[in-house]
């Protein structure tokens, strides 16, 4: 079944963010390439204005208190969840990704579920040292304004991730959402809005320009970062000017790790998923996969048979679970490397060319078997349908490769899970998991060390990236 039309709300909720007609820069269905609506094209003095006002608003936030603060943020998750349909519609056609499977249905569920999270995690101040001459305690308060800026693969649930703790702490929070898909944010900012005090939260549509003048803004307390790592280095440079916190979620390339001893055909559908879930647009999906040799060819075997059965196409066909790049630049990387692979000897098991008769950026899942560390598609992250698959022997070289590169977001070991524990603690990555990839839970923190990164996203620890300390002693 298929059906392109905009619904009616579709057009409704579009209509409340998008620019007048004859304005604005279009943005286009990622999967037709026609046009879907019209961004509005904000200034740095928007975004001045914007800051100013969340500044303004933030006394009053924060003196809310908790609990009331809480209460408004359900009810701006009942908000979602009344919307989540139409939204859902709006993010498959500007990012691409379909209704089902774990796509565009399932990120709006994960926004109301990591909000309602985040509006109801309880974060109390601590006694530091009570022995009768000394009473310190630790206290978290509201640092001011958060300027979040976002990426365009998964748009709302990460500006959900930045908004949700920002907000139960009493700050206010300027959102940057990406140039590539700023209605679906602009319209969930919206819907919230049903439910949130004026100038609380706040969204503005620009260009990179606008990005890092929200980074560097004198008057931004905190900045959440999720993107690439270059993008990050510059916020840590503009850091130097306002002392701004930073919590920084840039790019990955995790490794997996398949044991010997592990069952391919077991262990192939979250393989699967682990590298291709939003058709590989993924920060912490699985991007090298290490297989031993005994079992090397069962495992390419399982997955090519995954992928063959995997329907990929327009989003908004309740068919599909697989969509197109979201972006001609990520389009072009995929193609390239996978052409890199071929050309040094790498053997393409599925896919390997340009699914056009999909339409302009489906590129189909790519399985790159025989590929090897050095390799374009191995050291550099590919961000798409592409997984190259590399032939081990001894597991201390296994790991020894996925630990030499800069990246280290995530990674997973599978099999026996004793031995597949001791693997996961000399990998280096802030994530390991076991029998699995990229699974992530509002209580659980997630961030990356190395160049992945620094600050913890989710939980108390994610509440606590969002809030200032206060000693009082005495
Ligand atoms: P990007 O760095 O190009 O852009 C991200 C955002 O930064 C956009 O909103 C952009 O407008 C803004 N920006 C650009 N220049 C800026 C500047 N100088 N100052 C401030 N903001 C600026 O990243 P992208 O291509 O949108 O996202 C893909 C990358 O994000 C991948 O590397 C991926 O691994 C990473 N990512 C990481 C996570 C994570 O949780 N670690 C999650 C999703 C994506």
């Amino acid at each position: 079944m298929s059906d392109s039309a905009p619904t009616v709300e579709e057009i409704a909720l579009l209509d409340r963010v998008q620019a007048p007609e004859g304005q604005g820069r279009e943005i286009p269905d990622a999967a037709t390439r026609e046009v879907l609506g019209r961004a509005p094209v904000q200034t740095v003095a928007d975004l001045d204005g914007a800051i100013a006002r969340a500044k303004a608003a933030q006394p009053a936030w924060e003196a809310l208190g908790h609990e009331k603060r809480s209460e408004l943020m359900l009810k701006a998750a009942d908000a979602l969840d009344a919307n989540a349909e139409t939204l859902a519609r709006i993010l498959s056609r500007e990012q691409g990704k379909p209704l089902n499977g774990p796509n565009a249905r399932f990120e709006l569920g994960a926004c109301s579920g990591w909000l309602r999270s985040a509006a109801t995690t309880v974060l109390e101040p601590e006694v530091l040292v009570d022995d009768g001459e000394t009473h310190a305690e630790l206290h978290y308060r509201a640092l001011g304004v958060v300027g979040a800026i976002g990426p365009w693969n998964w748009p709302l649930m990460i500006a959900i991730w930045q908004i949700g703790p920002s907000l139960r702490m009493g700050n206010t929070v300027v959102v940057k959402p990406s140039e590539y898909t700023p209605l679906s944010v602009l319209a969930m900012i919206s819907v919230m809005n049903e439910a949130l005090p004026a100038d609380v939260l706040i969204g503005v549509s620009g260009d990179r320009e606008v990005g890092a003048r929200l980074a560097s803004h004198p008057d931004i307390d905190k900045v959440m970062f999720t993107g690439s790592t270059a993008t990050g280095r510059k916020i840590i440079e503009s850091s130097a000017g306002n002392i701004a916190r930073l919590t920084l979620e840039l790019g990955g390339n995790d490794a997996g790790i398949v044991l010997p001893g592990s069952d391919p055909q077991a262990i192939a559908q979250d393989l699967f998923w682990g590298a291709f879930i939003n058709t590989g647009q993924t920060c912490a999906a699985l991007k090298r996969l290490y297989v031993h040799d005994s079992i090397y060819d069962a495992v390419v075997d399982s997955l090519a048979v995954i992928a063959q059965q995997t329907p990929m196409g327009n989003g908004l066909s309740e068919d599909n679970v697989l969509g197109p790049l979201q972006n001609k630049q990520q389009f072009d990387i995929v193609n390239r490397l996978v052409e890199d692979a071929r050309a040094n000897g790498a053997r393409i098991v599925t896919g390997g060319a340009p699914a056009t008769d999909l339409g302009e950026l489906f590129y189909p899942i790519t399985l790159v078997a025989d590929a090897t560390d050095g390799m374009a598609i191995v050291d550099e992250e590919q961000f798409g349908p592409a997984l190259p698959i590399i032939r081990y022997s001894d597991v201390d070289d296994a790991v020894a490769n996925a630990n030499r590169l800069e990246a280290g977001l995530g990674g997973s070991v599978w099999g026996d899970p004793d031995e597949a524990r001791r693997v996961a603690s000399r990998i280096q990555s802030g994530t390991v998991w076991i029998n699995s990839h990229g699974g992530l839970h509002p209580q659980v923190p997630f961030g990356g060390v190395k160049s992945s990164g620094y600050g913890l996203e989710f939980g108390v620890a994610g509440l606590k990236s969002v809030a200032a300390t206060q000693v009082i002693s005495g």
